[in-house]
């Protein structure tokens, strides 16, 4: 009897078993990359978090062939707008300012192509340089160089310690969905940034700064699915350990699997 009732339960295991595995499926997140004429690559405390968060990271290769990005979109739940470059200000109707760095104008147009192709219906997280480009995809512009262009006095946004460390304080937004994602109205993020936003693209709403006034988090949540866009950088946090910024990738993993194919 013990034996036929053993029997039993490993039958219902192994039946029941395909229908758990589907349904812990992990959503898949696509992850924009960086690029050079030799290769395209992602940092790994972006495919760590995405991980760590329960999401499955792929990384979306750069190609100017605007039907291979959509094609690669259809087979991801949410996409990642990752750090790096500058973004050529020709991108916003500007010429060059004197302290703008090297820009990469192949990922320029890249990621303004999967921003507008993924706002159609996919949920984006943008980080730092995805930040921007949202603003920019929207019709926003950017300050290029905060010292030397930003009109107020300014704090120190490019830390020289390292990523997994906070350096400055940012105020949330009470009504923002950030806020609601940190349960927090003011918290401690790092900054690896030279640039931000000037002007915000109509239709967002910013939801942080920091103490001298520069942008932190914008946000637009009446599209077609959410977009989520920080200044600073949550991955480098999160593989740092850190539980609080962990809670965004589990915002976007969470996102993505609303919308799983
Ligand atoms: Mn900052």
């Amino acid at each position: 009897m013990k034996k036929n009732l053993l029997l039993l339960l490993i039958m219902t295991m192994v039946l029941t078993c395909p229908l758990a595995m589907s349904q812990t499926k992990r959503p898949v997140i696509g992850i924009s990359c960086s690029w050079s004429e030799t290769e395209a690559s992602v940092l790994n405390t972006y495919l760590n978090s995405v991980m760590m968060a329960g999401g499955l990271p792929v990384i979306i290769p750069l190609t100017a062939d605007s039907e291979i990005l959509a094609a690669q979109l259809e087979n991801v739940d949410a996409l990642v707008m990752t750090g790096g470059e500058d973004f050529d200000p020709l991108t916003f109707g500007q010429e060059p300012a004197q302290g703008l760095a090297g820009v990469v104008p192949q990922r320029d147009q890249y990621d303004l192509t999967l921003i507008k192709a993924a706002a159609q219906g996919l949920p984006i997280l943008a980080v730092c340089r995805g930040l921007q480009g949202v603003n920019i995809a929207f019709g926003g512009t950017l300050y290029q160089d905060i010292p030397s262009t930003y009109p107020a006095k300014y704090i120190k946004h490019r830390q020289t310690s390292p990523g997994k460390f906070g350096s400055h304080t940012i105020t949330i937004e009470p009504d923002s969905e950030l806020s609601k994602i940190l349960g927090t109205q003011k918290t401690v993020v790092n900054s690896l940034h030279h640039q931000a936003i000037d002007k915000l693209a109509p239709g967002f709403k910013v939801t942080a700064r920091a103490t001298d006034g520069i942008i932190e988090a914008i946000e637009k949540m009446d599209g077609a699915a959410p977009i989520l866009c920080v200044q600073f950088h949550p991955e480098g946090m999160t593989n740092g350990g850190d539980k609080e910024m962990l809670k965004i990738f589990q915002y976007i993993v969470n996102q993505a699997n609303k919308t799983k194919k």
